[in-house]
């Protein structure tokens, strides 16, 4: 058998009590424990006194120069101090509550002593006292995180017996060419040197070796994955005239920008192969993703099939229809609606036309597929603002009829670094750039304490004939202080403007009819302002909203912000969003800045990233990220990126699949059950 898969009890000095500790740990077997990675090193570096400041702590290197004398005070405790010659001074160790030192600390023997320097009194306070001479003048040591009687020091303990006893067995997972290509350590070298670097150039090169690995290995499983799903699920080869198809993007009321142009080539690509399109679309609040969607519904049409779009809201399924009608119908496409509020003997007809091919496309809520609606054929689906689904429920889609071409389409500037982690197994397709003569939201951070001119800011504008929303904060803990703060907003401006304008209020208790209801009286501007909890987060258009006034902005996630600034500056007048945040900590100030220097969602959400972390990103755990032991895909992302490009490049190469260097990429993609005994070659 394997080294690597060998349980722990096989190296000498594990029993029953540290392989139980160990289990709890999740580690089972050796290779589980040398993948155990210490979460910080300790750094023991020998510094001459000369050069430390006061109250700093520091390590020495010294004989000892005095019998230790130990007192005793308040009962049990001790004190134990001594002479230390290091170098060319004499200092004074002192050490608390450790008597058992005072027969070990012979005369002239050498110690390394680490603790705080008291300048003044030439003293170390010692935190930690070791026989001998460290075996470099800079020592890390590694800290692990450790469960039940295991202690760091005997963790490190074994994890040392363990690399003597197997470290030399690691078998290497990587081709020569890879590792010659970036000048990586062979795995047996890195995974000593992580749990035991000899200098942080040595932690470094460790770290950058085995972190390349993770993330090639996640990218191989992902591009085999999808190299599965393109050549196993046979799709539709859309056919259709293309002159048609051509005019039609002709006759829009715009030209497209090069960015739409750009991913209508990709999405059309793929529509017209034989495989099935599994495909994110990707383009900022406004960047014009409406129309791509109906220009690859279009082609869809002249092919022969039936179209479906998906959302996740009746009111955005609403404004859609209203939108593809405009483009579509005029060229002859039948598009119809059909949500939850569609019902009795309409709904039936629908479902007939839907069946027997008399209607084209079709746009619901998510309710859509999981309901018996029938197709005749159906040929493309189409989701929008899919990122609040999950990797399961994308599959889920996928599985639905006979095998549409599928793509995804989202306004959340999702950072390249997690496209390419949490999407992986999915084409993507950007739009970035905007229409040309969009208007910039002019964006501007006030403290609480400004509200006054807030509501006189609003009220100008109201005057004006356009309208405001107010957002008040999610708390998560509680959906009714939520909905108890957006009444109280509602009630304070309701008294403020006393009868002058109509207020309405929106939030998660309410109904869909009753949100709809809101929704459409805002819609005619029969309210002028409306309070809301973050439901309008998410496609709302109301293009003569022009103020978008944020309560407690810090508690947003920047992507979220960039949302629900999204809602405003979507006609031809110049609108505002205005933060109402006092943030306490520097991030948080750091991010109202952030917000009012630029409007591209992508800048923010690189930032959001790096301030939050991944996991934070779309602001609940099952974003789908998955969790790297040591890569960090913020701050690794030129790894993961070089790791990406590797990866496609070796599954589509024939040596993979042949060669003995690769032998161990492809055992791991079998044992991680993606090729599920299939050939993929
Ligand atoms: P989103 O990507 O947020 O869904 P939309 O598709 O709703 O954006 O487009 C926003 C607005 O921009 C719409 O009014 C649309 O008609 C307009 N638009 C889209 N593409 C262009 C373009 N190439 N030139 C000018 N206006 C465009
Ligand atoms: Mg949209």
């Amino acid at each position: 058998m394997n080294r690597w898969q060998q349980p722990v009890t096989e190296i000498k000095g594990i029993g029953e009590e540290t392989s139980e500790a160990f289990r709890e740990m999740g580690i089972e077997t050796i290779g589980d424990l040398f993948m155990y990675f210490p979460f910080r090193y300790e750094d023991y570096e020998v510094r001459d006194l000369a050069d430390v400041k006061h109250e700093e702590k520091v390590t020495v290197e010294g004989k000892v120069h005095s019998e230790p004398s130990l007192t005793y005070y308040a009962r049990k405790k001790s004190r134990l101090t001594f002479r230390l010659l290091v170098d060319r001074y004499l200092i004074t160790v002192t050490c608390f509550n450790r008597p058992y030192l005072k027969t070990k600390l012979a005369i002239n023997e050498t110690v390394t002593v680490t603790g705080k320097w008291d300048q003044h009194r030439q003293t170390i306070t010692a935190m930690e006292i070791r026989f001998g001479a460290l075996s470099e003048k800079r020592e890390l040591e590694p800290v692990y995180s450790t469960r039940g009687a295991l202690t760091v020091k005997g963790m490190r303990r074994f994890m040392k017996l363990a690399l003597e006893q197997f470290g030399a067995a690691i078998e290497e997972t990587l081709p020569p060419s890879l590792m010659q290509a970036y000048r990586l350590w062979p795995k047996k070298d890195a995974l000593a040197a992580i749990h035991f670097p000899s200098s942080h150039e040595a932690l470094k090169q460790a770290r950058r070796r085995l972190v390349y690995e993770e993330f090639l290995l996640f990218q191989l499983k992902m591009h085999a994955l999808r190299k599965i799903q393109r050549e196993q699920s046979k799709g539709i080869a859309h056919d259709f005239p293309l002159e048609k198809w051509q005019q039609f993007i002709e006759q829009l009321p715009f030209p497209l920008t090069g960015a739409q142009q750009r991913v209508v080539r990709e999405i059309i690509k793929d529509m017209r192969s034989p495989y099935r399109m599994n495909r994110l679309l990707q383009g900022d609040v406004g960047s014009g993703k409406t129309v791509v969607a109906a220009i690859a519904l279009y082609a869809t049409v002249l092919s022969g099939y039936q179209g479906a779009l998906m959302v996740p809201t009746e009111i955005l399924a609403e404004q859609h229809a209203q939108s593809l009608r405009q483009l579509l119908e005029p060229v002859g496409v039948s598009v119809e609606l059909l949500t939850s509020s569609v019902k009795g003997k309409r709904r039936k007809e629908l479902l007939e036309k839907l069946m027997t091919g008399q209607l084209d496309i079709v746009i619901g809520t998510h309710a859509l597929i999981q309901e018996d609606v029938n197709f005749h054929r159906l040929g493309l689906v189409i989701t929008d603002e899919q990122h609040r689904f999950g990797v399961e429920q994308r599959r889920v889609l996928r599985e639905k009829g006979e095998s549409p071409d599928v793509l995804f389409m989202t306004a959340t500037p999702i950072p390249r670094t997690l496209a390419i982690t949490a999407f992986g197994e999915m084409d993507v397709s950007v739009i970035d750039e905007m229409p040309a003569g969009r208007k910039k939201v002019e964006t501007y951070w006030v403290k609480h304490n400004m509200l006054e001119r807030v509501l006189q800011f609003i009220d100008k504008e109201v005057q004006k004939g356009r309208q405001a929303y107010v957002i008040c904060p999610l708390i998560e803990e509680s959906e009714k202080l939520d909905v108890q703060n957006a009444i109280d907003v509602h009630s304070m401006l309701v008294h403020h403007y006393r009868g002058k304008y109509q207020i309405g209020l929106m939030h998660g208790r309410l109904s869909a009819e009753e949100k709809e209801e809101v929704m459409k009286a805002f819609s005619r501007n029969d309210v002028h302002i409306l309070v809301s909890t973050t439901v309008v987060e998410v496609g709302v258009n109301v293009p003569n909203a022009t103020v978008m006034v944020i309560y407690d902005a810090e508690r947003f996630g920047l992507a979220q912000l960039h949302q629900l600034r999204g809602r405003v500056g979507r006609g031809s007048e110049q609108s505002y969003c205005i933060l109402v945040a006092d943030p306490k900590s520097e991030t948080g100030k750091e991010r109202m800045r952030i917000m009012t220097e630029t409007n591209d969602g992508f800048v923010l959400s690189e930032k959001d990233l790096e301030l939050r972390g991944p996991g934070d990103f779309f602001g609940t755990k099952q974003s789908g990220m998955p969790e790297f032991k040591l890569g960090d895909v913020v701050h690794d992302y030129r790894i993961l990126e070089v790791a990406r490009s590797d990866a496609a490049k070796l599954i589509h190469s024939r040596a993979f699949w042949q060669e003995d260097a690769y032998r161990p990429l492809r055992t791991y993609l079998e044992q991680s059950g993606v090729l599920n005994g299939e050939k993929l070659d």
